[in-house]
């Protein structure tokens, strides 16, 4: 009698005889490494990133503490053809950094968090492995250096920079990976590259922009100095949402004409709430004349405010929204972020028109059943983010003054992995998303709205145009060059063709 195996049945015997050679591959290399496999107790919590939306099931779990571990374990991937998904802070809206799919070796780099300053140089090599509210708080204590990432404290420096990286110190000094100077990555042969501006330079202007190239283990970075680090002004101002036509349009014309000293977001909640809220490196005297051109615009007073004229490190620390006023207790940041969540972007090179402040205000008045928070962030952009040609780096958003960032919200904080849904409200913000870009198409004339990669979207139409615009046939050339088998690879990833 001949024996029929259906297909599937060949497929998950081939990827279990795959997983277990991966698995002693990795088993072999110890040294202070260390693979978490699926029936390891620890491994759900371990595969789990930021987002608990997404469950996806990874072949191991690599944690190396050296680049050697890392340059093995390329080897044992390649070795049974398994897909490799780097982490650093696990904060990929679209848990890219678990691969995206089921049976990916995930390699966890949270361990690589050394930074070791070089103060003549004023330069700093930023292991990938640091979140950001760690790695502000070591460069404040060696010296009070400056690293423009974001404020969320617990995303890490190593997808924040590659993808861009944008925060209250932006407009400023740019954005993240305008700060970096050199960049080492394991590569899919598993050896080590030193890119930067004279060797592997295609390599190092990809990685300003995009990821998935390979293993980036550290940044050499340039260290900033804000003016006077211990004299610098953080401030919120609410007004009732009610409010929104006449801040947003005080918004529009202030915004781009503000000081670089300034950075701000406008959040405006669907809860009723519209708050700026922002950060300028001066003292707390110069702040009215800083803002004067926007407060006289909106015309009404705010209903709240909070102004605090302090160290560049407690303004830090403010935003990060850590329920302490302790800046050492940024070694060990908590997010204070929903487990459940979707977001996407859009960019603005002209200010908002009256249409489409009409479509977030008739979306930011019907909150979707069943989310805990439904709100968007109005970053102001430009600055010395602008002043960057728009062929140095792959991030190619060099002409935006507004970058809009949409969020809805669901579950507790204690709900279990992959379990809550919320199809209201992912069908409240891709109709959000859809009617903001309906607009934006009439008005800018073109097809493709720009987007912020950071805030990366499974669904985003023509993402690779609105990521990478011209820079992405370019992408796609160093990715061949770089990574031909795709060994890095996530679903929206850099293709080979
Ligand atoms: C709550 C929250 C707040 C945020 N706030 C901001 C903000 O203020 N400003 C801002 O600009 N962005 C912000 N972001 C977006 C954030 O910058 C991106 O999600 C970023 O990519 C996360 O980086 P990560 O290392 O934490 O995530 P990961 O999930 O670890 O990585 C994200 C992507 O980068 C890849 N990657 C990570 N590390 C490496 C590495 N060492 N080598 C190669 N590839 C790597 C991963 O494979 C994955 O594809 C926020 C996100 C969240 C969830």
């Amino acid at each position: 009698m001949r024996l029929v195996v259906p297909l599937s049945l060949v497929c998950l015997l081939a990827h279990h005889a795959h997983s277990a050679s991966l698995i002693q591959c990795l088993s072999g290399i110890q040294d202070g490494s260390k693979v978490i496999v699926p029936s390891d107790p620890v491994y759900p919590k371990a595969s789990l990133g930021q987002d608990y939306r997404f469950t996806y099931k990874p072949a191991a779990i690599f944690i190396p503490t050296k680049e050697k571990h890392i340059q093995t374990a390329v080897i044992c991937a390649n070795a049974n053809n398994v897909t490799i998904a780097p982490r650093s802070g696990g904060h990929s809206y679209e848990g890219y950094s678990q691969g995206g799919k089921n049976g990916a070796l995930l390699v966890d780099l949270y361990k690589l968090d050394s930074v070791s300053v070089d103060k003549n140089a004023r330069t700093a090599v930023v292991g990938t492995g640091n979140l950001l509210a760690p790695l502000y708080y070591k460069l404040w204590t060696a010296g009070k250096y400056a690293f423009p990432g974001g404020t969320c404290p617990t995303v890490g420096v190593g997808g924040l920079t590659l993808h861009g990286g944008y925060g209250l110190l932006g407009r400023k000094y740019g954005v993240a990976a305008d700060q970096v100077l050199e960049i080492t990555m394991v590569s899919a042969k598993g050896d080590t590259l030193v890119a930067n501006k004279n060797q592997s330079s295609d390599l190092f202007w990809a990685l300003r922009g995009a990821g998935s190239f390979g293993i980036i283990t550290s940044f050499k970075i340039a260290l900033q100095t804000v003016p006077n680090p211990d004299v610098v002004t953080s401030f919120t101002y609410d007004w009732p949402a009610s409010q929104h036509s006449a801040v947003l349009a005080a918004y529009n014309t202030w915004g781009p004409k503000a000081t670089n000293d300034v950075t701000t977001e406008l959040n405006w909640d669907s809860a009723g709430s519209l708050e700026l809220q922002g950060l300028y490196l001066g003292p707390k005297s110069n702040l009215n004349g800083i803002l004067k051109g926007f407060m006289d615009a909106v015309g009404s007073k705010p209903s709240a405010s909070d102004v605090r004229q302090q160290s560049l490190i407690d303004a830090l620390l403010r935003f990060t929204w850590m329920d302490t006023t302790n800046p050492a207790d940024m070694l060990h940041p908590v997010a204070q972020d929903a487990k459940y969540m979707k977001g996407n972007s859009l960019l603005y090179s002209a200010p908002f028109s009256g249409q489409t402040i009409q479509i977030m205000n008739k979306y930011l008045s019907s909150v979707p059943s069943g989310s805990t928070g439904a709100y968007i962030i109005v970053d102001l952009w430009g600055g010395q983010v602008n002043n960057v040609p728009i062929s140095e780096t792959a991030f190619i958003h060099r002409n935006e003054l507004f970058g809009i960032e949409i969020v809805v919200e669901w579950g507790n904080m204690n709900a279990p992995p992959g379990k809550p849904d919320c199809p209201a409200c992912l069908t409240w913000i891709n109709n959000f998303y859809g009617d903001l870009a309906t607009q934006y198409r009439k008005e800018y004339k073109i097809n493709t709205v720009p987007a912020y990669q950071n805030y990366i979207d499974k669904g985003l139409p023509n993402w690779q145009q609105a990521y990478y615009g011209a820079a992405y046939d370019r992408l796609k050339q160093v990715k061949r060059q770089y990574d031909p088998s795709n060994r890095f690879q996530f679903p929206q990833s850099i293709p080979l063709n």
